[in-house]
């Protein structure tokens, strides 16, 4: 590594806060699935940002979107009318199947919205007593890192020492369709729940346990609030990860791809009987909806409305599916896949995800560990057949090295 990059990972140290453990690589560049560091070396995007550039770095459409706005108006606040935005809400509502777009920045943001419109539709529309509404999330969960959020998280790491936490979050373990049945009370006004669990290592459910959850919900009047922010969007080879169990919830959360990996965007997109709790003065956001977040999100639901991608996340994903399940036994004990997207639990005898992961990097693949011995791959949608071959390539390779 040069004594350039030396200096930056050390400014880094000094000047910003400790909240990430980042991999030592110092990126400056970034094309499809390719990121390129400051000394030149080029590496395969495994991570994909978390899922918010999996149409690639610098995709040609969305650069083009940018930059035409970059040129109009980017920020009027919502206290003018624009012409992106109406355009972009009604793209978005018809892409989901939905009548209704609140535009927000961040995918915490998207959460917490979801959380104030379920709450408040419950009050106002199912007649929950004042103060007492509640909502059920799954054990594992990650949804953010808000206090609110993170008061019904069961991660230490992200709860400890950030109390007083808000009230009314009930927990059930995920994928257990008797104990959300059990713990839904007259006063639970909605079910929360990533459809896959992302952060907890590409957890699926069991086979009809979102189809489960629909049914009660819809028999009990509660709001099915599906977190589709890190799924959502192409990733599992769907526009969304619900639509593998033909589920249609009340609430979709949207975030990462939404803003093409260029802006920050979320949303949250529902029917009009539930976002239309919401009235002038109750909500709201300086930067949401703005209109380079709109013109940008835009040509990403353009994109995703052909279907090629998630075609292509289905296609690839198979081919990954393939070669991981042969890796089980070799330095593998299992591997959870739904398109372009895995989770792959690293035999703990070999070292943890973070071994595994710097590995990789000395073999010039950038991935993440989520959970001790958990690493997860999302490549970009967008990556080449032989990228792919030469990631995973590089995985066998790297456990054999642990
Ligand atoms: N919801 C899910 C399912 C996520 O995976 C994430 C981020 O990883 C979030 C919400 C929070 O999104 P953001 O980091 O944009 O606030």
């Amino acid at each position: 590594r040069s004594a350039a990059a030396d200096a930056l990972l050390a400014a880094e140290e000094e000047h910003l806060a400790h909240n990430y453990h980042p991999l030592e690589v110092v990126v400056s560049h970034g094309e499809g699935a390719v990121l390129t560091d400051v000394d030149g070396e080029t590496y395969l995007d495994f991570l994909a940002a978390y899922s918010a550039t999996n149409f690639g770095h610098g995709h040609p459409r969305l650069l083009e979107a940018a930059r035409t706005q970059l040129a109009k108006v980017t920020l009027t606040s919502r206290a003018f009318h624009h012409d992106q935005l109406a355009p972009f809400g009604t793209e978005l509502a018809t892409l989901v199947g939905k009548d209704m777009v609140l535009p927000m920045n961040t995918g915490a943001e998207a959460v917490e919205s979801g959380i104030k419109v379920a709450r408040k539709w419950g009050y106002r529309v199912k007649g929950v007593p004042a103060g007492r509404a509640e909502i059920i999330v799954a054990a594992g969960n990650f949804h953010g890192r808000t206090t609110t959020i993170v008061s019904f998280s069961d991660d230490p790491e992200a709860r400890d020492d950030y109390g007083p936490f808000t009230p009314g979050f009930v927990t059930v373990p995920y994928g257990d369709l008797d104990a959300l049945r059990a713990a839904i009370t007259p006063n639970t006004v909605a079910v929360l729940l990533e459809p896959i669990q992302g952060e907890a290592g590409v957890r699926i459910p069991p086979p009809g346990y979102l189809a489960g959850v629909r049914e009660v919900t819809r028999e009990q009047r509660v709001l099915f609030i599906a977190d589709e922010i890190q799924a959502g969007l192409g990733r599992t080879g769907r526009t969304l990860a619900c639509e593998h169990e033909g589920v249609v919830p009340d609430v979709y959360l949207l975030g990462k791809a939404l803003g093409g990996g260029i802006v920050p965007v979320s949303a949250v997109v529902a029917d009009a009987d539930v976002l239309g709790v919401l009235e002038p003065g109750t909500h709201g956001s300086t930067f949401g909806g703005n209109p380079l977040a709109c013109a940008v999100g835009r040509e990403v639901v353009a994109m995703l409305a052909t279907g090629e991608l998630q075609e292509r996340a289905t296609r690839l994903g198979e081919r990954m599916r393939q070669r991981l399940e042969a890796m089980v036994g070799h330095g593998v004990v299992g591997v959870r896949v739904r398109g372009l997207w895995a989770g792959v639990d690293i035999d703990p005898a070999l070292g943890g995800g973070r071994d595994v992961c710097e590995a990789l990097a000395r073999r010039h693949v950038l991935a993440k560990d989520t959970h001790g011995s958990t690493i997860r791959l999302a490549p970009p949608l967008v990556i080449s057949e032989d990228q792919l071959d030469a990631g995973l390539d590089a995985l066998a390779d790297a456990l054999t090295e642990l």
